[in-house]
């Protein structure tokens, strides 16, 4: 370890993203990318971008893109921060409201990145275990001194808590920062955004990495009271004015705008995902209903790692996860990838 960093960067652990394989002929389901592409629209935007004007600094107050958002979600601009992948946008979230003498809450189980911020951060925090059918235990991630964050749907879970969960879980932290982070809510889950209306602590923060097949561009955005967003924008202000590029910005603003397309990949993926847990139910694997773009379950006749493995020889990446020895998460794929998946999997639990 370097002797050159500082305390913080010597004791954070970095995150580990998921396998991003070189090889082109693989099927992958193990960072929850949508299997279908972008909009054309937002492609045509994206090459129509690419020119001269490629000279200039892109704006740094996104103000086109906020009044896409805006108008989308019914709030005003000054309601919306607009950040390079909703990665960005948290880790500017836990440095504008959490402070280092007063620990913030998450679940446990939830997205691994919060508390590689946490501690790149110096913020203490407190882990809500889940209860026993995995739900966010709601009374739990109540009362927080510092402020409290969760997906929803969680992850790797996929599973939704209600509008009257979420809502109780912000009155029960009144004075604190909630973050509501809606990566995957587009895929079943009611989106809480109308609640930053009625609460000036609540932020909102989304993608276009899953449900816009957009996870190359790198966009994400925050929804919440002007206070919260005026916070976010003072971070990236004082990081990097310009971090939303010109193409970007350009395949944002056509993917917000063509809905019609995107209704329809998101119910393909829904189909698929309700096929492919029928198909896995019968070959005896417990799976969790889910509101995302990827299943949460557990092998019954062979080992999680086991048929990680086996399914990763035959170019197959699914994900586990060290620290849940007996559960594995599947992106949902194309119907044809799924229904590769269900063979393989057919071929190696039999052949044990
Ligand atoms: N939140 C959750 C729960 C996620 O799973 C992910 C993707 N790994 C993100 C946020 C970040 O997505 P992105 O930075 O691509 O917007």
């Amino acid at each position: 370890m370097s002797k050159f960093w500082s305390s913080t960067v010597r004791k954070t652990k970095p995150y580990v993203p998921g396998e991003q394989p070189k090889e082109t002929d693989v099927i992958k389901l193990n960072t929850n990318e949508n299997p279908y592409p972008p909009s054309p629209k937002a492609l045509e935007a994206m090459q129509n971008e690419i020119g001269d004007d490629l000279r200039k600094y892109p704006s740094p107050t996104v103000d086109t893109l906020k009044n896409v958002i805006a108008n989308r979600e019914g709030v005003a601009p000054k309601n919306v921060f607009v950040g390079n992948g909703s990665d960005e946008v948290l880790a500017f979230a836990f440095q504008a409201f959490f402070e280092h003498n007063e620990a913030i809450k998450f679940p446990d189980i939830t997205y691994s990145f919060y508390p590689v911020y946490a501690k790149l951060y110096d913020i203490p925090y407190q882990t809500v275990p889940l209860n026993d059918d995995f739900s966010i235990n709601v009374d739990g991630m109540c009362n927080s001194i510092g402020g409290v964050i969760f997906p929803n749907p969680n992850a790797p879970t996929g599973l939704a808590l209600s509008l009257n969960d979420i809502e109780k879980v912000i009155q029960g932290n009144p004075n604190q920062v909630v973050i509501i982070d809606e990566a995957y809510v587009a895929f079943g889950a009611e989106t809480a955004a109308p609640l930053t209306k009625k609460y000036p602590n609540v932020l909102i923060t989304r993608t276009l990495s899953k449900s816009h097949a957009l996870a190359g561009i790198r966009l994400g955005y925050a929804i919440g009271s002007p206070e919260l967003i005026e916070g976010l924008e003072r971070i990236k202000n004082s990081f990097n004015s310009y971090t939303i590029n010109r193409v970007t910005l350009a395949g944002a603003e056509a993917a917000l705008q063509d809905d019609g397309y995107y209704s329809e990949v998101i119910e393909r993926v829904v189909n698929t995902r309700e096929w492919t847990r029928y198909e896995l139910q019968q070959k005896g694997f417990e799976v969790l209903p889910s509101s995302a773009n990827f299943l949460f379950c557990k092998p019954t006749e062979i080992q999680a790692r086991e048929l990680y493995e086996k399914l990763k020889n035959s170019k197959i990446y699914i994900r586990y996860f060290d620290n849940l020895e007996d559960y594995i998460r599947i992106s949902i794929g194309t119907e044809e990838e799924m229904q590769a998946l269900v063979d393989h999997i057919k071929q190696k639990v039999s052949a044990k």
